[in-house]
């Protein structure tokens, strides 16, 4: 940690200032320039909360030289992490698909779609059977039922699985259907239930949350591989900001920022991201020309009656139209789409 002394402190103060970082545990390094005097405090303390210094007297700025998380921080694996789900790599030249309705309404629909992406190039039907809704009276998913079918219809089109757990009581159904767990942006900070993450045997999809920074998100992380699951990736899936003209905002940045940061891979949710069908292909573009590893995205077979997310589903062939132009981008920076 960095400490500049404001110009006109004196001498009491920064003496009173090494004094507490030496109380809190840190060695100091005063360096004194001719109208500056800023001090370095060594010591690894993940959890110091830099307020404590910033309003002592003759503190002008703090500075934080180390990230507060280590499991997810390049500092800790200086090369991209490659998970294994069952044959299918995330995280190296290969840019994955993640496709699927947003909810599993029956057997029928899913059985459609899961075919109809894996024909297309997918390796991951996605879809909730247990859905975060704004409203108590929307529909909530079909639960276990729809882990069934989705399961099914993934295993007869030689699919994996993603798909929401929203508490630890579902994890037990996690296991037996599902090949990677996703968790939702309005659970991201659930810090119990990302402990439980921990203990899970599958991989975990971690997406940001609505209003989350970078460090929150990967702090998240961080939570899930302190209590034992090193395979997690993350999704950007649009944050929400002043704009109204789109459901969220998508942060491409996210991509090339957090990988800087983190070794995780990240996967890109144009649907949500931008919450509006005919806007979902470009901003795929997007995501797979900034880096992502993967995208997931909602397709329907119907969606004007789907029963959640229809209006940022695709249509089938738009899927096909989408996954021929993610093919040329991927091409272009070198990655490859199976
Ligand atoms: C979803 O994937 O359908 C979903 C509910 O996502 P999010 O948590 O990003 O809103
Ligand atoms: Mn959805």
């Amino acid at each position: 940690m960095v400490v500049v002394v404001q110009q006109n402190a004196s001498e009491k103060d920064i003496e009173g200032i090494i004094k507490v970082l030496h109380d809190f545990g840190f060695d100091v390094h005063r360096s004194t320039g001719v109208n500056q005097t800023v001090l370095g405090a060594i010591g690894v303390k993940p959890d110091f909360d830099t307020r404590q210094v910033e309003l002592l007297p003759g503190v002008a700025h703090v500075y934080r030289i180390t990230e507060p998380y280590k499991l997810a921080s390049r500092t800790f694996l200086n090369e991209k992490s490659v998970i294994d789900v069952g044959g299918v790599p995330i995280g190296g030249d290969t840019v994955v698909v993640m496709a699927g309705p947003c909810s599993v309404e029956n057997e029928r629909q899913i059985g459609v779609i899961a075919e109809h992406v894996a024909k297309a190039g997918a390796q991951f039907l996605r879809g909730g059977a247990f859905k975060p809704r704004t409203s108590p009276y929307a529909f909530q998913g079909l639960g276990e039922e729809g882990l069934k079918l989705m399961r099914k219809a993934a295993d007869d089109n030689g699919l994996k699985v993603i798909t929401e757990a929203m508490d630890a009581s579902q994890l037990e159904l996690m296991e037996r259907y599902a090949d990677v767990i996703q968790i939702g942006a309005r659970n991201m900070q659930n810090y119990n239930f990302l402990r439980e993450l921990g203990k899970a045997t599958k991989p975990v999809m971690l997406k940001r949350g609505l209003s989350a920074t970078f460090e929150e998100w990967l702090m998240s992380a961080e939570y899930i591989l302190s209590s034992g699951n090193k395979r997690v990736m993350l999704c950007e899936r649009g944050i929400r900001t002043f704009e109204t003209a789109t459901r969220n905002t998508m942060d491409i940045s996210a991509i090339p920022v957090v990988h800087a940061k983190s070794h995780l891979p990240i996967i890109a949710d144009p649907s949500h991201g931008i919450g509006i069908r005919d806007k979902v292909i470009p901003m795929a573009r997007a995501a797979v020309a900034a880096g992502a590893d993967g995208i997931i995205v909602e397709v329907h077979n119907d969606p004007d009656h789907a029963k959640s997310d229809g209006a940022q589903s695709l249509f089938p062939a738009q899927f096909d139209e989408m996954m021929k132009q993610v093919r040329v981008i991927a091409d272009a920076i070198g990655r490859k789409i199976v």
